[in-house]
């Protein structure tokens, strides 16, 4: 983490779980644990019909709300889709771009990706866009490769002072959901790689302004270790964002220097 230039963000998605019914209760239990002192951007992404709940309950001990997906398009005849307008009209700050789940079992492409990107930007949403790679790319050594692709498709036509409201995350597949955490050191090493693609399309300022975030079996145990690297400035973190408790102490990890 460097806070001086980035914030640090810890943000859960909780993908197609829990109900509105139980976010009180959570909320409760996570207020209970979470540190008196804020040391970073809390967000909760929830499944879009519990945005509105978690606006309200998220108030009290800072949590921002957050989505999982949003249209490419502003309005209009879409059938299922929820434009960035009705994310922002909700109170959503933050949206999941680019989730690895959303590429594999919707077929998002890196262009659709981009353009939710900047359907988010100009709603004054704070997009966070997924970037990883496969366990097969990374076994040919194709990780850095496929990441700054992936980065700079994102990243088209979004300009210098866009770049720094946006947030990254690097989630390796291989390590979503499986329990297999990439170690701080490979993290640290494509989290660095992205920082630099970035600084290499705008510069250095806005580079060290924009912040990274580690993804993949994130959990109560290992996060300080990878925050500490760095340029990891916090995480997104699945499985454990469903454990007031765990996601808390995630949080609370955050509060080294
Ligand atoms: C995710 O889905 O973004 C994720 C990181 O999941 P998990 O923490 O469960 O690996």
């Amino acid at each position: 983490m460097n806070r001086k230039y980035r914030r640090t963000v810890i943000a859960g998605n909780w993908k197609m779980n829990q109900l509105n019914s139980g976010v009180k209760k959570y909320m409760e239990e996570l207020k209970e644990n979470l540190p008196a002192q804020k040391t970073c951007d809390i967000v909760l992404c929830t499944p879009a019909v519990m945005i509105s709940t978690m606006v309200r309950a998220g108030k009290e001990c800072k949590v921002a709300a957050g989505a999982q997906d949003v249209s490419k398009y502003e309005k209009g005849a879409y059938t299922g889709e929820v434009s960035a307008e009705m994310l922002a009209d909700v109170g959503a700050k933050y949206c999941i771009v680019g989730h690895s789940e959303r590429r594999e079992y919707h077929q998002e492409s890196d262009s659709l990706v981009n353009e939710k990107a900047k359907a988010l930007i100009a709603k004054g949403i704070v997009p966070i866009i997924c970037v990883g790679e496969s366990l097969e790319q990374r076994e040919k050594n194709l990780t850095m490769e496929y990441i700054a692709y992936q980065v700079k498709a994102a990243l088209d036509g979004i300009d210098g002072t866009q770049v720094r409201h946006c947030v990254i995350a690097y989630e390796p597949i291989w390590a979503i959901g499986t329990g297999k955490t990439a170690t701080a050191d490979q993290a640290q090493e494509v989290c660095g790689e992205i920082r630099a693609v970035i600084r290499k399309m705008y510069g250095a300022r806005s580079a060290r302004a924009v912040s990274i975030l580690y993804g993949g079996s994130m959990n109560a145990k290992n996060a300080a270790e990878l925050l500490a690297m760095p340029d990891i400035d916090g995480g997104l973190i699945g499985g454990a964002s469903l454990k007031p408790v765990d996601f808390a102490t995630i949080v609370a990890a955050t509060a080294q220097e």
